[in-house]
């Protein structure tokens, strides 16, 4: 087991129980709140968390971006688990998009009403994304400040970051001042296609005990496409299924055991019964390092990224 691995397991719900693989709420089901227009809740996506609450998950991805925090809360009261068995995280959307708050305190204090609880597991600044125009004088610096006072107020267990770089993680170090105020995250989208977001970030998160978390594990089954058809000749193509006969695990189970191994706790979603079950499915069965490294030869042979892309891609 590497160091990184120890990290997961450094997280638990404030009752002791270690963390799951998180359910997501973003991607999926925001596009599909935003395309119906809905002021009221997602039924679709309070069924979704239901049904992985019920099937062992306990650990759920929001964000204020996502509006989905209503789902979150109605999806846990109809589950009748108690809160502290449950690992609820959210975060603070600096200034893209339309849904925003004037700083993240009152992002945090709107965040724990909607989600009708009094505390939460984990908070992270969405982005590093701050400008002029969109983040209301807010910076890297005064957004880490207020995220380390509600840690302190005791509104919020665990402090982290997403989409952060290493110049970024450096800036919340400065405001921190001891290591106990560092992030204790970083969520960035991660998978084979794009091993690291931005240049040695997952190395540098680790030396620092900041745990990484993946975001988009799946996509080179479904988000590779041309002219918005999914295409199927990459270089992971053939040699998932060949993993998948010699393990007995489908693709997305492979991916998302690839990612746990390395030290990485996926962020992953589905509506759908079976492919949630499977998801967890993946704590009973090892890959072998040669594998793992093959995953990664292939991996490197290609590249994806399918969030944020001008912003790490300026030419
Ligand atoms: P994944 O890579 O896990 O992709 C999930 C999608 O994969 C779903 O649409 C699902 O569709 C499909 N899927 C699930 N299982 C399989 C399978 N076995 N084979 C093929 N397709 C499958 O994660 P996401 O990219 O959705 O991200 C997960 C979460 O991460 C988001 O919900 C959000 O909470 C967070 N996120 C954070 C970001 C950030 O900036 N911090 C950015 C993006 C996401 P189906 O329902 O049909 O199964």
């Amino acid at each position: 087991m590497t160091k990184s691995v120890n990290l997961i397991q450094n997280f638990t719900t404030k009752s002791g129980k270690p963390i799951t693989f998180g359910t997501g709420t973003g991607t999926k089901w925001q596009n599909l709140k935003k395309s119906r227009d809905v002021p009221a809740l997602t039924e679709e996506l309070v069924e979704a968390l239901l049904l992985a609450l019920k099937l062992g998950y306990n650990h759920i991805d929001g964000a204020e971006i996502y509006t989905t925090h209503e789902e979150i809360a109605e999806a846990v009261k109809r589950s009748g688990i108690a809160r502290e068995d449950l690992f609820i995280s959210s975060k603070y959307n600096p200034g893209f998009g339309e849904i925003k708050s004037s700083n993240a305190t009152e992002a945090i204090d709107k965040a724990l009403k909607e989600l009708n609880t009094e505390y939460l597991d984990l908070y992270l600044i969405h982005a590093p994304f701050f400008t002029p125009e969109g983040s209301n004088g807010e910076t890297v610096e005064s957004a880490w400040q207020r995220l380390i006072d509600a840690k302190k107020a005791g509104k919020v267990r665990n402090i982290g970051v997403s989409n952060f770089r290493v110049e970024d993680l450096e800036r919340t170090f400065k405001v921190a001042g001891s290591k106990e105020f560092y992030p204790k995250v970083n969520q960035i989208e991660f998978h084979p296609y794009l091993q690291n977001q931005s240049k040695n970030i997952v190395q540098f998160a680790a030396e620092n005990e900041i745990l990484t978390e993946a975001y988009g594990p799946l996509s080179p089954l479904f988000r590779i496409k041309k002219d918005d058809v999914v295409i199927e000749d990459h270089p992971l193509v053939s040699y998932l299924p060949e993993l998948s006969k010699k393990y007995g695990k489908t693709p997305a189970q492979i991916l998302l055991r690839y990612t746990y191994q390395k030290g990485i706790l996926p962020v992953t979603t589905s509506s759908q019964e079976e492919r949630i079950k499977q998801s967890l499915e993946v704590y009973n069965f090892e890959l072998e390092q040669a594998d793992i490294d093959e995953i990664d030869r292939l991996g490197n042979l290609f590249h994806f990224r399918g969030f944020f892309i001008p912003l790490y891609e300026k030419p």
